[in-house]
């Protein structure tokens, strides 16, 4: 069984990146122990997704941040394939276009907030707002440090509202992303979207586990906790995700709505017509 408790940073609590290992097994003994897990992981997922969506009312929102190359996408295609399509709403969130900037930062976020009854999945998200926009000083200081708050009334809301907030920290050691930059260099399915930057943002690697740090630090509330997910090995990184969509559903636990009150009549309904067509 995962700990996932073991990865949730405590409100209050400040994670030292250096030392919590990017590489370990989660407490399961093989690979193939973690794959047949998210099988049966996903399994689960898949029935009580159908749940939450009869029943209409509340949704979950998965925040995935991490370095380049920490497995964002691949996460997602791991975790999810196999859940009915239908239940996912997902978005990236990139460089903000013209109509974006011209909105205040989670204004672009807000409106890809999941549907009741969906699983939102955001791969990047506001939190760049306080990441990418901190350590390559696209806003000043002043203007990072008050959003801390901001994200934490804004989720607050979100979680009021009736969406189960989980944020999920892919977290890799400098070593493995190097590994993964370079294989990229020769995969023609992935050098395609290689840049200088890749390499270069590696130099900023200190002021990133800085920005991370304080995300953590700061918005890991108990409405909308971050978990650190160790994920240098891949199989790991997918168990823990797929453990953490699947206890959020079974927290909620989601009630088929009750069925039209007299279901002997459509019984019966169903049989004449059946009759009639015969
Ligand atoms: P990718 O996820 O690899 O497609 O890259 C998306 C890029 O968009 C990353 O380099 C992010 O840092 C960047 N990005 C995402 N959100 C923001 C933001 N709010 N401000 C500036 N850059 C952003
Ligand atoms: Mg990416």
């Amino acid at each position: 069984m995962i700990d996932l408790d073991q990865h949730r940073v405590k409100p209050g609590d400040r994670p030292n990146l250096s030392e919590i290992p990017a590489r370990q097994d989660a407490g399961l003994d093989s690979k193939a122990d973690g794959e047949a897990l998210l099988a049966s992981n996903v399994e689960r997922i898949d029935e009580l997704q159908g749940r939450l969506w009869a029943e209409g009312r509340r949704s979950i929102l998965l925040v995935l941040q991490g370095m380049d190359t920490s497995g964002k996408d691949g996460t997602i295609r791991k975790v999810f394939t196999g859940v009915n399509p239908a239940a996912f709403e997902i978005h990236q969130f990139g460089v903000p276009g013209p109509h974006e900037i011209a909105q205040d930062y989670l204004w672009r976020a807000h409106a890809r907030v999941p549907r009741r009854g969906r699983i939102g999945i955001f791969n990047r998200s506001h939190y760049e707002d306080v990441l990418v926009a901190r350590v390559a000083k696209l806003v000043e200081k002043s203007v990072w440090k008050r959003r801390y708050d901001h994200i934490n009334d804004f989720e607050r809301m979100l979680h009021d509202e009736g969406t189960s907030v989980v944020k999920c920290f892919l977290h890799i050691s400098r070593e493995e992303q190097f590994e993964r930059l370079n294989a990229r260099i020769d995969d023609p399915r992935k050098n395609w979207k290689l840049s200088p930057s890749d390499f270069t943002a590696r130099a900023d690697w200190p002021e990133y586990r800085e920005a991370y740090e304080d995300m953590l630090a700061r918005c890991s509330t108990k409405q909308a906790p971050w978990y650190v997910v160790p994920a240098d090995r891949k199989w790991v990184r997918n168990v823990i995700v797929s453990q953490l969509i699947l206890d959020t559903l079974e927290k909620i636990d989601p009630k088929y709505p009750k069925g039209v009150e007299d279901l002997e009549a459509l019984r019966t309904f169903a049989r004449d017509h059946r009759d009639a067509n015969g």
